[in-house]
């Protein structure tokens, strides 16, 4: 599945730029928010190009398990008890990166509703 030159993540799935990354296997990656809004900040993202999560769903439901897979596994090593998963879809909900990334939030208490 082709990675696209022009996105942001895809440079960082393939090393064009640096990122704090904290797993990876063959189906994901995932790196510290560069502007971390809790304690625990991490993208979880696809390594294949999709703009967002119902359009990796509807290509992939393993990958996109296999993202939850791994935000559980980070936030187990890390002994949160209680963390927030995100997906923005579209500007409007604020997504400014358009390849699909799982927001993994915790380490502090969260408020509901989300703004
Ligand atoms: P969203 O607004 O849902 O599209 O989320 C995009 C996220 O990517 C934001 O939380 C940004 O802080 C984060 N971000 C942008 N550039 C980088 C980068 N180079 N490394 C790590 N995180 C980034
Ligand atoms: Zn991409």
């Amino acid at each position: 599945m082709p990675l696209d030159l022009n996105c942001l993540f895809c440079k960082i799935i393939n090393g064009d730029i640096p990122a704090d990354i904290v797993f990876r296997n063959e189906n994901v990656v995932a790196f510290n928010d560069i502007s971390p809004q809790a304690p625990t900040h991490v993208l979880i993202i696809p390594t294949i190009h999709v703009e967002n999560a119902g359009a990796l769903a509807a290509l992939s439901p393993t990958i996109t398990a296999d993202l939850f897979t791994a935000a559980v596994q980070i936030a187990a090593e890390r002994g949160l008890t209680g963390y927030r998963h995100v997906f923005n879809t579209g500007a409007e909900a604020g997504q400014s990166v358009f390849h699909a990334h799982l927001h993994l939030l915790g380490g502090r208490s969260l408020a509901w509703p989300p703004g």
